[in-house]
Order: C-alpha cells, then sequence, then structure tokens
C-alpha cells in the first residue's frame, strides 16, 4: 500500500523520494541514491577548528526507534545524523556515518548513577559501531559541581579517536555558571557538546540565549556544538556555533529532566507537534485547524521537499485516524523544514541577519493572528533572539 505523495504518484520521479505505507502500517520514507546531497554549509565559515567526523551544519537528531532503512536513508540525504541510547547504538552498527549519543542525562538510563561513568562501556559500543567521532557519555552535570565537569571534560582525553565532549547542563550554567563553564572548557581545549536540560525548552529561561552565544564565542575556536535541540541550534551556528543536531520529535529536541510534566491540555494532548514555518515555531498538530477556521491557510503552508506546498493539516489529519503514522509523518516533515530553514539562512550573506529576519516575521505572524481571535504564544526563547538584535536591526516589540 502506498501512501501517496502530494502530486498523487507514489513515487515521484522529479523529487527523488517516495513513501510507504507497509503492511506492518509502518510509515517508511526512502530516498531513491540520485538524490542530491544537502550538506549544509554556512556561506561565512566558522573561525573554528575543524571537528573531524562531522562538519559544520545543522543536522538531525532521531529517536533510537527509527527503523535501519529510515536512518540510512536521512544520513543519505541530510549527511549526518545521530540516534541516541542502547537502541541507537545498535543501529548505527548497521548505518555508516551516524553517531551515537550514549545519552547517560535521561532520567531512566541512570540507574547505575556514577559507577556507569566509570566504565568504558560506551567507548567499546561506539568503536564497535565504527562512528566517525565518538560522544562522551556524561551524566547530568548538576549546577555549581566544578568537580562533575572536570571529570566531564577529562574524560576519554588520552585516545586517539576523535571525541566531541557531551556536556549535560541546565541553563544555571549558562547564567550564573557561565564563568566557570567557559574558564574550565577553555582550560580542557576539547571540542563540546551541550544538552540543554530542561522540561521543556532551557532556552526560555532569561539569558539563556546570550549566555549560550556568548560561551560559544568565548571559547573559540573550539567547537561548540548543541545536541538535541529545537530551531535554536540554526541560530547558534548563524552565530558560529559549529553544529546543531535538531531533535526531530519534542522528545528530542530538549534533555530531559527527572520532573514530572505540569498538568494542563498537553498533557493529554497525544498529536505531534511540528515546526510551522510561517511562525518558526513548533505547535500541535491537533491546533492546526484553527488556522483554517479563520482562513488563513497560509500559516500551514509548507514548502519543503517532504510537503511541497501542501497543508500541514493533512499531517493533523493523518495522526487522527492513525497516531503512529501521523508521528512519523510530522517527525519527517520537521527533517525536512529544519533543512530548509537552515539552508536559507545559513547560505545568507549574514546568517545572523536572516535568522533574525526568520524569527521577526515569525513574530509578526503570531501578531497578526491576534486580529482573527487567535492568541498564541510568542515563546521566550524566540523573543530573545529577537532582543539580541542583529547588525541591522534593533528589536522593536510587534503587535
Ligand atoms: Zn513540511
Amino acid at each position: 500500500m502506498i501512501l501517496r505523495c502530494p502530486n498523487g504518484n507514489g513515487v515521484s520521479s522529479g523529487m527523488g523520494y517516495l513513501w510507504q505505507l507497509t503492511s506492518g502500517s509502518v510509515l517508511r520514507f526512502l530516498f531513491v541514491p540520485r538524490y542530491p546531497k544537502l550538506k549544509i554549509i554556512p556561506l561565512v565559515l566558522a573561525p573554528q577548528l575543524p571537528l573531524h567526523g562531522i562538519a559544520s551544519g545543522v543536522f538531525p537528531y532521531l529517536g533510537g526507534s527509527v527503523s535501519v532503512d529510515l536512518l540510512r536513508s536521512v544520513v543519505m540525504a541530510y549527511e549526518s545524523a545521530i540516534v541516541p541510547g542502547r537502541q541507537g547504538a545498535k543501529l548505527a552498527a548497521k548505518a555508516p556515518g551516524v553517531l551515537i549519543d550514549p545519552a547517560v542525562y535521561v532520567p531512566q538510563a541512570r540507574t547505575e548513577a556514577e559507577t556507569l561513568f566509570d566504565y568504558d562501556d560506551w567507548l567499546m559500543r561506539q568503536r564497535a559501531a565504527g562512528v566517525p567521532l565518538i560522544l562522551t557519555d556524561t551524566p547530568r552535570i548538576p549546577n555549581r559541581d566544578i568537580s562533575a565537569l572536570r571529570k566531564a571534560l577529562a574524560r576519554w582525553d588520552m585516545i586517539d579517536e576523535p571525541t566531541l565532549v557531551v556536556l549535560p547542563i541546565e541553563p544555571w550554567w549558562l547564567r550564573e555558571g557561565l564563568p566557570d563553564l567557559i574558564e574550565e572548557v577553555r582550560a580542557a581545549g576539547r571540542p563540546v557538546a551541550v544538552v540543554l536540560l530542561h522540561r521543556y525548552n532551557g532556552l526560555d529561561i532569561k539569558g539563556a540565549v546570550a549566555g549560550l552565544l556568548k560561551f560559544a564565542a568565548a571559547v573559540r575556536p573550539l567547537p561548540v556544538v548543541l545536541l538535541r535541540s529545537d530551531i535554536s541550534a540554526v541560530g547558534a551556528v548563524a552565530h558560529q556555533a559549529f553544529a546543531g543536531f535538531v531533535g526531530w520529535s519534542a522528545n528530542s529536541r530538549h534533555g530531559p529532566l527527572p520532573m514530572r510534566r505540569p498538568d494542563g491540555d498537553d498533557e493529554r494532548d497525544e498529536s505531534p507537534s511540528v515546526l510551522v514555518p510561517a511562525l518558526n515555531d513548533y505547535v500541535k498538530t491537533s491546533k492546526l485547524s484553527v488556522f483554517a477556521r479563520i482562513r488563513r491557510m497560509d500559516v500551514l503552508r509548507c514548502d519543503d521537499r517532504v510537503c511541497r506546498g501542501d497543508s500541514l493539516l493533512r499531517i493533523a489529519d493523518l495522526s487522527e485516524t492513525d497516531l503512529r503514522n501521523g508521528r512519523m509523518l510530522a517527525c519527517l516533515h520537521n527533517l525536512a523544514s529544519t533543512e530548509q530553514l537552515a539552508r536559507r539562512v545559513l547560505a545568507a550573506a549574514d546568517p545572523r541577519e536572516a535568522w533574525w529576519e526568520t524569527c521577526n516575521a515569525g513574530a509578526r505572524s503570531i501578531a497578526s493572528l491576534a486580529g482573527s481571535g487567535v492568541s498564541l504564544p510568542l515563546h521566550r526563547w524566540l523573543r530573545q533572539w529577537l532582543e539580541l538584535g542583529s547588525p541591522a536591526h534593533d528589536y522593536r516589540p510587534v503587535g
């Protein structure tokens, strides 16, 4: 059974990909080999040291339940990808070029706590999988715990393979703890990958965006990578972070914390969230129909290579009748629209300007909806990017 592409053909010869709904009701997304590679190289090359194993740019961070076929096709299309945990390690062994995030900072993975950190289990797993770059197995680094930070920065510093030190930290380290973070990373002299731990989005915390950019600038030329991020990774790379790995679903867009989610509508709303390019933000598909009701179909249009001008409503419709496949389609859209965004911003003459313009356009769209009685929040992370301004713009509140 073929899930039809928007143009009505199961196989699109022009775009070189096809969707397939297999007998097991698993939505698969396969790229045919001739599809050109989508390496995203910023026009303005960042003045960092090279990081062996990955290029500078924006890449996908997938879930551990992805199929091997899909993972292979994603790596072929997007050049690099990360998968987390033990399941990820098994997958990566079958998909050359894929990186593994040990993700020991995930609460349920820390049953053995510190003892895990003293064994080289994850080093062996990554070597066995033949990864191009080894990521360290850092547990959560508590606020104010300099010795835990130092221990993380010294992890596997004597091995010969290219290694990226994973730093799972709360936003505190980008604010009050920033001077210590900068000092310790400079002293270690190693490339680092920041996982911002938060229930939802660590960059919503006041000062976190500015702190992140200050950190990346202060430790330059050491490469700074954002791991398990959302589209703010595009902004960070525009401001010369080395690379960002953007989660393809809400679960992989932030570092989880051992806390209950707040009670509320979202608790029971199982629909996937999708990147809405017109708003430069994520919205749950259950909420998309409101834009159709107020005749703002323009907000729902997506021009990436998965949607190709179609409406995001089709993801909402599929999610209502078939949640599993709806979620998968949402993930594929999120990959493609993030790539489209990154390509546009990072190829601009001044990527910082292009990112600011994108955030501003999103904020203006959100403000314009209020006139139709739809009030969406301007999230604090987005407001922080606006307030930073750009080489050509000061921030002026909209709406
Ligand atoms: Zn799309």
